[in-house]
């Protein structure tokens, strides 16, 4: 297949339609009527973005303050690995909506990725957040370098990596593809076993104000994996030359190997840590595969992990009643019954 690279779309360029012929590769003005976009249902996705809107330091972490000296050593340990892992997945994801934006020939597509860039930074913050409530300057500094140094969080991060850069030196449609995919398993796969962490904590009464925390970016997460996945179809859709066997088995073995490296990640992390049960775990994984797998109009590739095993997760992130005032109380939310869900259903 020829590659051809994609420039850069054009600010303004009154001599093509506002309504863009095509996501990327096409024309549009640079004008926006979010009454007569291509992809018309997109609006509601941006509607919903944008009324996810939170700030890191409204949640309260006097309590988590007062707790983090009482965890045990290996959650202690495990609770700065993870946020050393959330932040090297969520700094890459800033500039990745920047970089679809900027080659995005769909005005509209800017706009929902300029909320999602919006909602990363926010994610980025919270990290820092989180980790200066409960640990000294040296301590927060070392989280963050685990990204950088820690040998297993590497080779788990390697082939996002590779293929992010990849699109960065040579924008085509099949990198930005292949970008899509990834974008798809970190939204909707690589964050949960580190999510799942925090709520674990918060069954148990500890560290709330985080696992708060991991709520609000859970939500976005969730709502990001939503429209990336959509985007990946409509793309693929525009451009049915690269919708072919080769292509999909890419897909597939980029899941597979995906769900590999992400489950020893997770018998690597949550080793010894009370309450997760690592094979729980891995069919907690599989299953969100999935998930990502069938929102991308693919199929699923684990048969007997089509329902959640860790059913109890559920109440962490589906406690959401369209405000924000649970959350500031910070009261247990131990009691939540999945049979109250309100939409969120996904997890
Ligand atoms: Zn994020
Ligand atoms: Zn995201």
């Amino acid at each position: 297949m020829p590659k051809s690279m994609l420039e850069k779309a054009k600010t303004l360029e009154p001599a093509n339609p506002n309504k863009s012929t095509g996501i990327f590769g096409g024309k549009s003005s640079g004008i926006l009527n979010w009454n007569d976009i291509a992809y018309p249902h997109w609006y509601k996705m941006y509607k919903r973005l944008i009324g996810n809107y939170w700030q890191a330091d409204e949640v309260n972490m006097s309590g988590d303050v007062k707790q983090f000296a009482t965890l045990t050593d290996k959650e202690k340990e495990a609770y700065l690995k993870i946020i050393g892992l959330l932040s090297t997945l969520d700094g890459p994801q800033t500039r990745t909506a920047l970089l679809l934006s900027l080659y995005a020939t769909d005005a509209s597509v800017q706009s929902i990725m300029a909320v999602i860039a919006q909602q990363e930074a926010v994610h980025n913050e919270s990290y820092s957040y989180v980790l200066s409530s409960v640990v000294s300057f040296d301590e927060q500094n070392e989280s963050f370098q685990l990204g950088r140094k820690d040998p297993i969080l590497l080779k788990r991060n390697a082939i996002i990596t590779e293929q992010y850069n990849a699109f960065v030196e040579e924008p085509t449609i099949e990198n930005i593809l292949k970008t899509l995919v990834y974008t798809s398993l970190l939204e909707g796969m690589f964050f949960y076993s580190g999510f799942a962490f925090f709520y674990n904590l918060a069954r148990q009464n500890k560290m709330v104000g985080t696992s708060t925390m991991i709520s609000y970016i859970n939500r976005d997460e969730l709502e990001h994996g939503r429209f990336i996945s959509e985007l990946f179809r409509a793309t693929l859709a525009e451009n049915p030359e690269y919708n072919t066997a080769e292509f999909n088995d890419w897909v597939y073995e980029s899941f597979k190997t995906s769900v590999e490296l992400e489950i020893e990640w997770s018998n690597y992390v949550l080793a010894e840590v009370e309450g997760i049960d690592l094979n729980e775990m891995a069919g907690y994984i599989k299953y969100r595969a999935n998930k990502m797998l069938r929102m991308m109009g693919l199929s699923e590739i684990y048969p007997e992990h089509v329902d959640n095993p860790m059913k109890w997760i559920r109440a962490y992130v589906d406690n959401f009643d369209g405000t924000k005032t649970d959350f500031f109380e910070q009261k247990s939310r131990q009691y939540t019954k999945t049979s109250d869900l309100n939409g969120f259903d996904d997890l």
